[in-house]
């Protein structure tokens, strides 16, 4: 590592990736500091007992794949490694809905203003719909009962021979329906930000760092024009220092908002709307087991890409559903939708212990590779499992304890009970149009907790300094010409739609505007 770069980038997820590559194309010296490890093919967890090493960990598991949270009121997932949430996302890449933007959005920020930063997203991902499968017809059929015709969702999958990807020059494989994508896939299908936007940044000369995780952000001289960002290395447990006068912040919701609360001290004009707008972008899950309807039956939702259509009532009822699968040694976890708890014996004791623990504001850590021990398979009738996504309150706050500075997450659900009510009664009449038995879930899952892989805000945009901690483009009010943030964490409301192409286009944005502007 060099001692100066013309920009250094926390985070190598949608932001960072689309970050890095545009500077580096821009010709910029760039580094990224990722603090997870680099996936190859065969590096992905394929079994049930192979899930302990799923867990990221900074100490014991720094190679592991998921982030796990527990907090007071939500538990969030969120990703390691180079490549960030593409590495186990399911490609899902929507823009977002149109009336999102009429409150709580900068002026300046709609969808007509996004459309050529998505166009760019598209370009270097690639959307497909998934070619037809057992479960698209089921899901299709399912909607058509319910009087709801279903779509196919754009997917950042690559279907058909093997080929360099277009957008890098990466080999990559064909899907073959392993249903793998929420691990990773073994055969690099999915159109992921390491093989996309960063495989193309590395070629323009930009240098990436896995296992390295930032802690410390310090304005180099008296009025915070460059920095000086501290880390440490994960994989020699050293710690060093690396300096630039622009600084990305990219480490996802909870890593850039954590960031910037930890290092307040030294960055003094920072918003007080840190921590505000946290978002779960309505996440919930539901089930219908064993339903009767013939052609609903044996869809098969392990084979194929892990979500492939989507049902839309948005115009009504602020929501979609989409359809979720997973690969067979996992489809057991299934069963925690309605309650039944995965983790083995002593575990889910612990689990609980951390859980009341994060309450009262005494503990923040990830769960750990023993903790995540998950009990055989049980094959389970037919299950037809969904994600929802719709419009909550947004009004969720992060935030640093009191005691000992630990950081929570607080999210009053009841604030928007009227979604996750519509989302349930919308299930059960999809569940008596199918003939099956629909489950909720809004508290089960092997956590047994509020759960959401979408998490949003914590350093929100917005024109005013008193309301948000960027601006429009990403940069942080009061340090506008030296540090942006540039991923989930800058969003100030729910989508309507998966986040991901979202956060690339407002990066793409963020980047064309300080590239236009000059910089380094
Ligand atoms: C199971 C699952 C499925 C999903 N499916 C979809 C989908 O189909 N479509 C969709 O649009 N969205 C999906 N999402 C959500 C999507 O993955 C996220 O919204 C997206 O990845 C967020 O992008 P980001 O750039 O904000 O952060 P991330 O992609 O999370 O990247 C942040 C990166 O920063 C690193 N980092 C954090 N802190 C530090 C630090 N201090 N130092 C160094 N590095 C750091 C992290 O390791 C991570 O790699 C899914 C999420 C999950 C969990
Ligand atoms: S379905 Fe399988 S092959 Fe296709 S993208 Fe997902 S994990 Fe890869």
């Amino acid at each position: 590592m060099q001692a100066q770069y013309d920009a250094v980038i926390v985070g190598s997820g949608f932001g960072g990736g689309v970050s890095a590559c545009r500077l580096a194309q821009a010709g910029w010296r760039v580094c990224v500091l990722e603090r997870g490890r680099r996936f190859g093919r065969g590096d992905f967890a394929e079994e049930l007992k192979q899930a302990p090493r799923l867990a990221w960990h900074h100490k014991v598991n720094p190679g592991g794949l998921y982030d796990v949270r527990l907090f007071g009121d939500v538990s969030v997932l969120c990703a390691a490694g180079v490549g960030g949430g593409s590495l186990l996302y399911a490609n899902v890449q929507l823009p977002a809905k149109p009336e999102v933007f009429e409150s709580g959005w900068p002026a300046e920020i709609d969808l007509d203003s996004l459309d050529p930063f998505y166009r760019r997203v598209e370009e270097a991902l690639d959307p497909r719909p998934t070619p037809e499968l057992p479960k698209t017809r089921a899901f299709a059929a399912a909607g058509s009962a319910a009087g709801r015709a279903a779509e196919l969702t754009p997917l950042a999958v690559h279907f058909g021979d093997d080929r360099l990807n277009p957008f890098s020059g990466v080999p990559q494989q064909g899907c073959t329906n392993l249903g793998r994508c929420l691990l990773g896939c073994p055969r690099h299908a999915k159109n992921t930000i390491d093989l996309t936007y960063l495989a193309r940044a590395e070629r323009d000369g930009a240098e990436v760092f896995p296992l390295h995780e930032v802690l410390r952000l310090e304005p180099r001289r008296r009025g915070g024009h460059g920095w000086r960002i501290g880390f440490r290395d994960l994989q020699y447990r050293t710690r060093g220092t690396v300096e630039a006068p622009v600084v990305v912040l990219a480490g996802g919701t909870l890593g850039s908002t954590r960031l910037l609360m930890e290092n307040r001290r030294r960055l003094r004009r920072l918003s007080p709307a840190l921590g505000t707008r946290f978002s779960a972008n309505g996440n919930a899950l539901g089930a219908i087991f064993d339903p009767h309807a013939p052609e609903v039956r044996g869809a098969h939702i392990e084979y194929g890409p892990s979500i492939t259509s989507k049902l839309d009532y948005w115009e009504e009822r602020r929501f979609i559903i989409e359809d979720l699968g997973v690969s067979e040694p996992f489809m057991g976890l299934l069963e925690g939708i309605r309650g039944a708890n995965r983790l083995v014996g002593w575990r889910r004791q612990l689990l609980r212990v951390k859980q009341a623990l994060a309450r009262c504001g005494l503990s923040d850590r990830s769960v750990t590779p023993r903790e995540l021990k998950l009990k055989g398979n049980t094959p389970l009738a037919d299950p037809f499992a969904f994600l929802f996504i719709g419009k909550d309150a947004s009004n969720g706050r992060m935030r640093l304890t009191r005691l000992l500075r630990r950081f929570d997450v607080t999210f009053a659900r009841e604030d928007s009970r009227a979604l996750f009510d519509a989302m349930e009664e919308q299930l059960a009449e999809l569940g008596v149009a199918v003939r099956g038995d629909p489950v909720f879930s809004l508290d089960n899952g092997p956590l047994g907790q509020f759960i959401t892989a979408h998490p949003l805000g914590g350093c929100p945009m917005s024109d005013e300094h008193a309301t948000g901690v960027v601006d429009q483009y990403g940069r942080v009010h009061g340090y506008e010409d030296s540090l942006l943030v540039l991923d989930g964490s800058i969003v100030p409301s729910a989508l309507g739609a998966n986040p991901s192409k979202t956060i690339a286009a407002l990066s793409e944005r963020g980047i064309a505007q300080l590239v236009g502007a000059g910089g380094a």
